[in-house]
């Protein structure tokens, strides 16, 4: 990655941290150091991704073609930690940076190969007003720098405003999300491969949800691709 003039001047100045050790990061390391990224607990999933524990959620649930995360991710661990900091401490440039991580690691195993574009999960209006930002919106832009696809908004719509998924059991959760997307201008994916990327996956709900709704595209291809897994 490019570190230009300014970014070495912005880092004499506030130097960046390590999100997970705390230590100042070179002007090369985005989000966590070098140690500590080796030692974030991988998947790797990219490297199967027709068969994998986070493929097999969807398997009979919703047609889907590669689905992989990078990371595994518990509760109070240094992979939550940067997602939490991702989603409420007003991170926006974490998920560009995880997401330029995530892609060049994925390119690698030929993840992307025959993928047309990417869809971030959207969120309600009201909450991503209320945060400014959709951090799958911000994975897709990093991914979007590495890999050159675009990124497609607004083919899927979050219609409804659901309450926060932590505190429901698993059914609750699936009923939850199950009707909370809608799909539109879907003649746009017609034929296309399309990449569907969120920050977490636990349940899959909200993945098998939003694939739904993308599948009344004519002959549109489905894969997944999240930041965090969570074993359940
Ligand atoms: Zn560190």
């Amino acid at each position: 990655m490019k570190t230009g003039y300014l970014h070495r001047l912005a880092d004499l100045i506030a130097p960046r941290l390590c999100t997970v050790c705390g230590r100042r990061l070179s002007p090369t390391e985005q989000v966590v150091c070098a140690p500590c990224y080796l030692h974030l607990p991988r998947t790797g999933f990219e490297h199967h991704a027709y068969d994998n524990m986070m493929a097999r959620l969807f398997w009979g649930v919703v047609p889907v073609s590669r689905v992989a995360a990078l990371f595994y991710y518990e509760a109070h661990s240094d992979v939550s930690n940067i997602l939490y900091d991702l989603k409420y401490h007003d991170h926006p440039e974490i998920g560009v940076a995880m997401g330029q991580l995530v892609a060049t690691e994925f390119q690698e195993a030929g993840f992307f190969s025959g993928i047309d574009a990417l869809v971030p999960v959207p969120l309600a209006k009201v909450r991503q007003r209320h945060r400014g930002y959709n951090q799958s919106r911000c994975i897709a832009e990093g991914i979007s720098h590495v890999t050159g696809l675009p990124v497609v908004e607004g083919v899927v719509l979050r219609t409804q405003f659901v309450k926060s998924q932590t505190q429901m059991y698993r059914w609750d959760r699936l009923q939850n999300v199950a009707h909370a997307f809608e799909a539109r201008h879907l003649p746009t994916l017609k034929g296309l491969h399309v990449l569907l990327v969120d920050d977490v996956v636990t349940t899959g709900a909200t993945m098998t949800a939003c694939a739904r709704e993308l599948q009344k595209a004519e002959d549109v291809s489905i894969s997944m691709l999240a930041l965090g897994f969570a074993k359940s």
